[in-house]
């Protein structure tokens, strides 16, 4: 393989998405970060089978943010990494997905940048695509839909965001929902208020890409009750629209 991949600086801090799960679905570009790294601050999404991968002699340290867990500020973590690079550490910062993605990467980078330690940022899979797919439920597809939209079920101080709920529901048949558990019936009623209909199929994926994946497929008028009965916990995306139909076809791709 000649992939010509950047030096690893002593001093600097990589920001790498590590994909949703499936370890085959790292980059080539992060699984060289985890090889050059000698300390890696992953959170709570990155997989066991990825952290796997990393040399026996990289120090690894958990610090991430997860709903209802206690969790370190955005402050602790970022001072953290800024004192391993000030220490010369090579510091990967791995996170679930894509950094960019519901993922509070530039928050990161930007007090590091900001204290001039050198950081580079290296893109992953996101869980809404991946697991979406992993769910044979495509994103797009050319006869359904030509606008997909990424939400997140709450904000920072964890209400449901102030999205324009008309203008979604009208603008994007697809629309794929991260961390959409803990308002799922707020999501729910804002779609059908917004004119979206109770029969629209919808996809409850969690756990995606891992051996724990679980599906739930209902419409957007029971997936609540359905929830309810299920086993079905975070991380979990929600995807909404036509697309859900194909999984019956595509689920097989995947497994
Ligand atoms: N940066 C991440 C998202 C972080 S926000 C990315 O790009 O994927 C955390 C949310 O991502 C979770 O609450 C869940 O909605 C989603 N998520 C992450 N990994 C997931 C997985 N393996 N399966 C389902 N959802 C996942």
């Amino acid at each position: 393989m000649n992939i010509s991949f950047p030096e690893f600086q002593a001093g600097s801090v990589w920001l790498a998405g590590a994909g949703p799960g499936d370890a085959k679905l790292l980059t080539l570009y992060a699984y060289h970060a985890l090889q050059q790294a000698n300390i890696i601050i992953h959170d709570a999404l990155v997989s066991q089978d990825i952290l796997a991968l990393a040399p026996s002699q990289c120090r690894l340290e958990s610090m991430g943010k997860r709903g209802g867990i206690k969790s370190p500020v955005q402050g602790e973590i970022t001072a953290r990494l800024a004192a391993l690079a000030k220490q010369g550490h090579k510091v990967l910062r791995l996170k679930g997905g894509d950094p960019f993605v519901f993922g509070r990467g530039a928050e990161e980078a930007i007090p590091l940048i900001k204290q001039n330690i050198p950081v580079r940022i290296i893109p992953g899979i996101s869980a809404g695509i991946a697991g979406s797919a992993y769910a044979g439920v495509p994103v797009s597809d050319g006869k359904l839909n030509q606008v997909i939209s990424f939400v997140t079920g709450h904000d920072k101080s964890g209400q449901v965001p102030a999205v324009n709920w008309q203008a979604l529901a009208q603008s994007s048949p697809v629309i794929v929902f991260y961390m959409p558990m803990k308002h799922l019936d707020k999501i729910q009623q804002e779609l059908l208020s917004a004119g979206r209909h109770e029969d629209e199929p919808v996809c409850i994926v969690s756990n995606a890409t891992t051996d724990q994946q679980k599906k739930l497929i209902g419409t957007l008028g029971d997936i609540c009750k359905k929830l309810e009965k299920s086993d079905i916990k975070s991380p979990a995306i929600l995807i909404v629209g036509p697309t859900v139909d194909l999984s019956s076809l595509l689920q097989g791709c995947f497994t």
